[in-house]
């Protein structure tokens, strides 16, 4: 499951974190959800997935459990939301990677809409991608093969960039 082998570069605003990777898994989710509002203190994240063997971070990143799910690593200087890792065991090998944290953001095209459950109404989004409602059950079927996201994850792993 790869999605991209060129190698991506960024950091957080004051550039004390910083992070390199060589493989990228997916392109970009564009998150509604509320954790990720609260943490980005914005509309919406929008995050990549890596692998975690490919993804090597500098600097003294802190972390922030947001949920039972994830943690959030963020720096301790500026506050740039960089990265999140989730404690799920199918999905520990991966981080979700802030798009816009990247050097170059624009070379990591949004792919689809998620957690729209708790998308701001005054929000409009008609960019015909697709737009995924976390499910209740989310935590408990997480690895689930009818799980959505690990659906779209698989999905988006294989297509072709
Ligand atoms: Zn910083
Ligand atoms: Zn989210």
């Amino acid at each position: 499951m790869e999605k991209d082998s060129k190698p991506a570069t960024g950091g957080c605003q004051c550039g004390a974190v910083r992070f390199e990777a060589c493989r990228r898994l997916t392109g970009a989710f564009i998150c509604h959800c509320r954790m990720c509002q609260r943490s980005t203190a914005s509309a919406f994240s929008v995050n990549a997935l890596y692998p975690r063997d490919a993804f090597k971070l500098t600097g003294d990143i802190r972390w922030y459990a947001s949920s039972d799910i994830a943690d959030r690593g963020f720096c301790p200087n500026c506050g740039t939301s960089v990265v999140i890792r989730y404690h799920a065991p199918e999905w520990s090998g991966w981080f979700a990677v802030s798009v816009i944290a990247h050097d170059d953001p624009e070379s990591i095209p949004a792919e689809a809409h998620v957690g729209v459950e708790s998308k701001l109404s005054w929000l409009n989004v008609d960019d015909g991608l697709p737009c995924i409602t976390y499910p209740e059950t989310f935590l408990e079927d997480i690895g689930a093969d009818d799980n959505k996201i690990f659906h779209l994850v698989n999905e988006m792993s294989t297509r072709e960039p």
